[in-house]
């Protein structure tokens, strides 16, 4: 794999993209962007962009494309991710991917690879509902699939552990419907671009890990 990597991590939620892409950011010096963070950042400083995207977090629907495009044309161009970045959660329409073409023939950049992670759905279901992320430094856990060492506490840095407000049933729906619909389109839009990479998102993290990195080490290859 060279330098840099500049990926995007494709999946419903509950994939592991999160996961994944905090053991990527470790190895390669590269950032995660997680669109998902930045809002509920946004949301919980109640800046103009919180204002705008609270309603649309709460129902599990999509952010307007313009404001997703907006704060991630801004994003890259800080100078941390002049060292990679790792797409968590973004593009999830056409036309956000379109729209990320242009930001990056701007910066004079290209896409390494997107990796599609494929999970059942039932799979889904039980990933979001036992999910927990720290207040403090957002590491994720699974009450069962990926425990604390110290129940409700981050191993890393010792922060509460919360359960997402938008991880409740009825909104799990909603999120999975709006995949289905504007998200899925993706596959083919890269797939077209040879850019697309599949792995098998389910298994335990280490065995997805695995399968992440093969990947990427595969497609500089
Ligand atoms: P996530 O943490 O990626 O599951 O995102 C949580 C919520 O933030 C989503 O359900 C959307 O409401 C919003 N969101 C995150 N990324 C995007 C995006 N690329 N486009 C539109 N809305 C987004």
């Amino acid at each position: 794999m060279g330098e840099v990597v500049r990926v995007v991590f494709l999946g419903p939620p509950g994939a592991g993209k999160g996961t994944q892409a905090k053991f990527l950011e470790k190895e390669y010096g590269a950032c995660q962007v997680s669109t998902g963070d930045i809002l509920r950042k946004a949301v919980q400083d109640r800046t103009a962009v919180g204002k705008k995207a609270a309603g649309y977090l709460e129902k599990g629907q999509l952010v307007p494309d313009e404001v997703m495009l907006n704060l991630v044309a801004e994003r890259l161009r800080e100078k941390d991710c002049a060292k990679g970045f790792i797409l968590d959660g973004f593009p999830r329409t056409v036309a956000q991917a379109e729209g990320l073409e242009e930001i990056l023939g701007e910066l004079g950049w290209k896409l390494d690879s997107v990796l599609c992670m494929r999970v059942p759905q039932e799979m889904i279901i039980q990933r979001l509902s036992g999910r927990r992320s720290c207040k403090k430094c957002g590491n994720l856990y699974h009450v069962v699939l990926n425990p604390p060492q110290r129940e409700e506490f981050c191993d890393r840095c010792n922060g509460e552990l919360y359960q997402r407000d938008d991880d409740r049933e009825e909104t799990i729906r909603a999120r999975l419907h709006v995949f289905e619909t504007q998200t899925v389109p993706l596959v083919h839009y890269y797939r077209k671009r040879g850019l697309l990479r599949e792995i098998d998102g389910a298994g335990s993290v280490e065995e997805i890990r695995a399968r992440v990195f093969r990947e990427l080490e595969e497609g500089a290859a």
